[in-house]
């Protein structure tokens, strides 16, 4: 294991060892094997301000992928700082069950003003698997009372490589098979469209000479399974999770129409694409498409409390309107839905979009950065690199003539990543994809900085060997 570089000269107290002996003793990280987390030095973060991270060593790294793709307008933004400390002094929580509470309200109204037009309720929960969880119990029941001829209509469509969170609905409507294979016997069943991953075709063809062949596969598979499904559910533009799968133009609006002509509802989960990542404020308003439910979460609060949201269209509220005795009530709901504080960070949020020119200002980041990533595509061992706005990924590969994938063991995204993280940049692979989504704040000097990083970084580890 190579020796962590000792970052400042001043001698490191006691306190901050303390601290790291603690977390292994007591914490339990997600996603991690904690075998390897016990014997490797780890960073504890202590603070941030703007796309910067400083650890209790005081070291600093720029923040390379917005806290796991939550922050947006930067660390410590001063209006959002306000706008929690503001709600502090006025109530930290209150239900939304039987009662309602201000910036709940507030918030509502502006996410249905952003949303694409025909969104126009919003159903609060508390984190992007939860969001999804309630579209899919949302859809399911929707049906359950459309009326009778609809009862069949009880099962889901999803996509291969898709995420949709951890929990077990999200999960059985997700298809990466390394998270989600072991968990089998306890999920539903989905059915599956195969992916548009043009770098690795499964059905072997080249973008557009395809002419998207695999859109007329999912066509077949809708249609098939349309008068038992409730809904299709599909990342709108890009997979993230499965390292930033970009999908063709056309696909989205396409999935659309036929869903349309199928009579299933279509659920976007924009919880990793909302909030301006692929440069426009929501992935689905570049295909012009209105989803029937959208779940919405990550940048939600601009990365300073957990908060999620579900919006769908008046149709669909409509189908739970109903005498109390006919139980056509929603039963869902969470112990800390529509939280004041997380409401008001977010409504803060959304207000800065306007007030700084948020997406007119990341338009020329976003040429930027495909400018510093056509510099990446050069390496010998970069096989694709995949950009929509400020969502990145960098696919390494063995062999860039037959694409042929590292295998696990050889741990390449690792590897590059903790290359990165000595020389001040945090971010964090998917597999064998390197994956930058920076705050749409940075900077342009911060932007080549952390593309110098990364670049650096891959040849590093890939040539070296
Ligand atoms: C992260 C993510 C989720 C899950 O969100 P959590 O807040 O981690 O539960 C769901 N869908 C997509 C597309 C995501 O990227």
């Amino acid at each position: 294991m190579p020796k962590k570089k000792t970052a400042t000269k001043r001698p490191l107290s006691s306190a901050k060892n303390r601290l790291e002996q603690l977390d292994k003793q007591y914490l339990w990280h997600p996603f991690t094997q904690m075998q390897d987390w016990e014997k490797e030095p780890q960073v504890i973060i202590e603070s941030g301000k703007g796309s910067w991270l400083v650890d209790t060593r005081r070291k600093r790294y720029l923040d390379g992928i917005s806290s796991l793709w939550v922050t947006v307008h930067g660390h410590r933004k001063k209006e959002i700082d306000q706008a929690v400390s503001r709600q502090l002094k006025k109530i930290a929580h209150s239900t939304l069950l039987g009662l309602s509470n201000v910036p709940a309200v507030l918030l509502a109204e502006k996410l249905v003003a952003i949303a694409p037009k025909g969104l126009s309720r919003v159903f609060y929960s508390d984190n992007g698997s939860t969001a999804v969880e309630v579209a899919l119990k949302i859809a399911f029941q929707y049906w359950q009372q459309k009326g009778p001829e609809f009862q069949r209509k009880t099962g889901f469509l999803s996509l291969t490589e898709a995420y949709h969170g951890d929990t077990l609905g999200s999960v059985s409507v997700g298809g990466i098979a390394l998270f989600h294979s072991l968990y089998r016997p306890l999920l539903f069943q989905a059915r599956r469209i195969e992916s548009p991953y043009c770098y690795r075709c499964k059905f072997g063809l080249t973008y557009p000479l395809c002419q998207t062949t695999c859109l007329m596969h999912a066509e077949r598979t809708i249609q098939k399974f349309a008068s038992v499904s409730a809904a299709l559910v599909i990342e709108p533009l890009v997979q993230g999770a499965a390292g930033m799968l970009l999908q063709p133009p056309g696909f989205l609006k396409r999935i659309r129409d036929i869903c349309t002509r199928n009579n299933i509802l279509m659920i976007a989960d924009e919880v990793a694409t909302g909030f301006g990542r692929t440069g426009t404020m929501f992935a689905c308003e570049q295909e012009k498409v209105v989803p029937d439910i959208m779940a919405v979460a990550k940048g939600i609060t601009g990365g300073y409390l957990p908060l999620a949201a579900t919006l769908t269209t008046e149709e669909i509220y409509l189908a739970f309107l109903g005498e109390h005795r006919d139980l056509r009530t929603f039963f869902h709901g969470h112990t800390y839905t529509g939280n004041p504080l997380a409401c008001a960070a977010a409504a803060a949020n959304i207000d800065l979009f306007r007030k700084e020119k948020t997406l007119q200002r990341l338009q020329p980041k976003i040429k930027l950065l495909a400018k510093g990533l056509a510099e990446m595509r050069k390496l010998a061992h970069v096989g694709e690199v995949r950009q929509k706005g400020f969502m990145v990924g960098i696919e390494l590969v063995k062999s860039r003539l037959t694409k042929e994938p590292y295998v696990l063991d050889e741990k390449i995204g690792i590897r590059v990543v903790q290359e990165c993280r000595k020389n001040g940049l945090i971010i964090r692979p998917l597999g064998n994809v390197i994956v930058l989504m920076p705050p749409l704040s940075t900077s342009p000097q911060e932007l080549e900085r952390m593309l110098d990083i990364v670049h650096a970084a891959i040849k590093r580890v890939t040539e070296k060997a």
